[in-house]
């Protein structure tokens, strides 16, 4: 039987990028409300920043005055004179340092917070989707939203309140205060300076552009690299590295390509706008210094207006920036609360328990019809009907891609049947509590256990949270993994690395049926694996497996004569449907095994001969 990852990773179609989500204002704000009071000072503290920035040319002009003035007159005490605008000015830039250490230390506390809880509220919602949720949405978009998006919101975030407020304020401020002091240069600078802004802002957003692409590019080679690593094994299996390197290759040259010639972009907007930044400096000097020939303007005002023309070009560029950045955050926050507020259709608590005292375990389908939510126009299931009863072992043969698996994920509520209903000892299970029914009554050991990157102590709990150590050790045992856990060095505090890899097939299974028996289900499902297991550990696994269902209802996509040979009933299964149904041997001990041989053969063809 196919399991549903490998399904979907082959039969889906590439997905249709989908449009952007809009930003949600109203879940934002309820991640910014506690922060509220951090942020207001923070406010305060950038505008006061600002304000005083506006200042500063001004007493600068003072201080350069009074410099003049004592070299022209080669008089007066100089120390005397300028010691008030100096202090004055030394109050001021250190008032200015510190309230910029103000803002910046209070926004990284709030921005910090806010992304803390947006990934937190993100990650919780990402666990709590359907199943139908991740076979829509690859892993690695999803992780990327957790990261890279909440990162760029929260950086943009900062960036905004901060930059954004300081060079509003300062534009507005400064071309105030030029105006003051000289209206002629002022109207001159305001003439020039918007058109050269606004040129600077076109180039700025092609540049942006070719540098999004540049990233994207960068991402897609990425993602090669990942898929390379990631499945390593598979890779080597087909000796595919040339052919991976030479993707990997391509897509760098590309990327490389792209981020040179946005190098020689970013290359001729600096040069280009040095010059132009000095021809203004130079122009203002040039008119400013006829002005102050006819006495309009001293030279401290001249000295001023530099320094403010200054501080106002920077602000607009500054300006222009935050723009592009803004646009970005926003987009980004919105890709993170697009599935923030996303509610699963089935929840993963609530409803019903049937009482541990009257529960029977007896399964049953009736008329169940079903099919992929991300492949509509597929019927998997046919009006399929099963009757399990308590204690018993079905077992369900067929054909790969039959729908086996999809059996035990409908029973498992991993997605809901489109028509007909699933009942335990008559309830419909959809009216019982999913956890409930997956924590406690169902344990299922799929074909490809996956362990986590933890000790085998810790995995085998996973089944049941609070178990005591010698429950894990009794599961251990009854799922034949005793033994080979305390030959290993560490015991059961042996890690067994990502996903379990650094245990044998045959092991990994074993500490999965340990972790599905702690919580003593009342129902079992078992993917039976064929694959990659040596007689010896084939054998332990099976010996498990045989004491592990006896008093529990158990449902088995068999691959295994032995299975077939021991289960209760069989049901072979075609197109969706029961095709058939035979008595198993122990059962019906005067059919014998020929019935159970030619069920076999029958559905799983002649090929089934060469693997028993
Ligand atoms: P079996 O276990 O008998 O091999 P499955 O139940 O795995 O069969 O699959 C039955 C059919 O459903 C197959 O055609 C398969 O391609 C499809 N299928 C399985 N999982 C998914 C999924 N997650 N999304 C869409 N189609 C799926």
């Amino acid at each position: 039987g196919g399991s549903p990852i490998v399904a979907t990773a082959t039969t889906t179609p590439a997905p249709e990028p989908a449009p952007e989500p809009a930003f949600d204002w109203a879940e934002f704000w309820k991640f910014l409300r506690p922060q509220l009071l951090a942020l207001s000072a923070a406010v305060m503290f950038a505008l006061a920043t600002a304000l005083l920035n506006v200042r500063i040319p001004l007493l600068l002009g003072e201080l350069v005055n009074v410099v003049a003035r004592c070299a022209q007159e080669h008089a007066g005490n100089y120390l005397r004179d300028v010691r008030q605008p100096a202090l004055r000015l030394l109050l001021l830039y250190g008032l200015q340092g510190l309230l910029t250490f103000g803002y910046i230390a209070l926004l990284a506390q709030v921005g910090e917070r806010v992304a803390g809880s947006m990934r937190k509220a993100l990650f919780t919602s990402l666990l709590r989707q359907d199943v139908m949720f991740f076979d829509a949405n690859r892993t690695g978009q999803l992780v990327t939203r957790l990261t890279a998006d909440v990162q760029e919101f929260k950086s943009s975030f900062k960036l905004v309140i901060s930059q954004g407020l300081r060079s509003v304020t300062q534009t507005v401020g400064c071309f105030a205060s030029l105006y003051l002091l000289s209206p002629a240069l002022t109207r001159l600078l305001l003439l020039v300076l918007p058109c050269l802004v606004g040129a600077g802002a076109l180039i700025g957003s092609f540049l942006r552009g070719l540098s999004r692409r540049a990233q994207e590019q960068v991402a897609k080679a990425t993602e090669v690299a990942d898929e390379a690593l990631g499945n390593v094994r598979t890779v080597r299996a087909f000796a595919m590295e040339d052919r991976e390197v030479a993707l990997y290759c391509s897509e760098v040259d590309r990327s490389s390509q792209m981020n040179e010639s946005l190098g020689l972009g970013i290359a001729v907007f600096q040069g280009l706008s040095n010059v132009v930044l000095n021809g203004i400096v130079l122009g203002t000097i040039f008119v400013g210094g006829s002005l102050m020939a006819g006495e309009d303007l001293s030279a401290g005002d001249l000295m001023s207006f530099l320094v403010a023309s200054q501080t106002v070009q920077r602000s607009m560029a500054n300006l222009s920036i935050l723009f592009g950045q803004a646009v970005r955050g926003l987009s980004a926050g919105a890709r993170v609360f697009e599935f923030m507020t996303l509610e699963p259709a089935v929840s993963l608590c609530g409803g019903s328990q049937i009482p541990s005292h009257a529960l029977l375990g007896h399964i049953c389908f009736h008329d169940v019809s079903f099919c992929y939510p991300t492949r509509p126009s597929c019927q998997v299931l046919r009006n399929f009907s099963l009757n399990l009863p308590p204690c018993k072992t079905v077992a369900i043969v067929g054909q790969s891609g039959g729908g086996k698996s999809t059996v035990a994920a409908l029973l498992e509520r991993f997605y809901e049947p489109t028509q007909g209903a699933i009942t335990l000892d008559g309830c419909d299970i959809c009216t019982l509590d999913p956890s409930w029914l997956r924590g406690q009554i169902i344990g299922f050991i799929s074909q490809e256990p996956v362990l986590f990157g933890t000790t085998i102590m810790e995995n085998i709990r996973f089944g049941k949270p609070g178990a005591t150590d010698a429950e894990v050790y009794a599961a251990a045992q009854l799922a034949n993994a005793d033994g080979f856990i305390r030959s290993f060095p560490e015991g059961y505090s042996t890690v067994v690395g990502e996903r379990g890899v650094m245990l044998s097939g045959g092991q990994k299974q074993r500490v999965a049926i340990a972790r599905a028996l702690i919580k003593n289900p009342s129902v079992l499902i078992l993917d039976e694996a064929t694959s990659a297991l040596d007689a010896e550990s084939e054998k332990a696994v099976q010996e498990a497996l045989d004491r592990a269902v006896a008093g529990r209802t158990v449902l088995v996509i068999a691959h295994r004569l032995s299975t077939i040979q021991g289960a209760d009933l069989i049901v072979v299964l075609s197109r969706g449907c029961v095709a058939e149904v035979r008595r198993g041997a122990l059962e019906n001990p005067h059919s014998g095994l020929a019935g159970v041989w030619e069920a076999w053969v029958l559905w799983e063809g002649p090929s089934a001969w060469g693997s028993w």
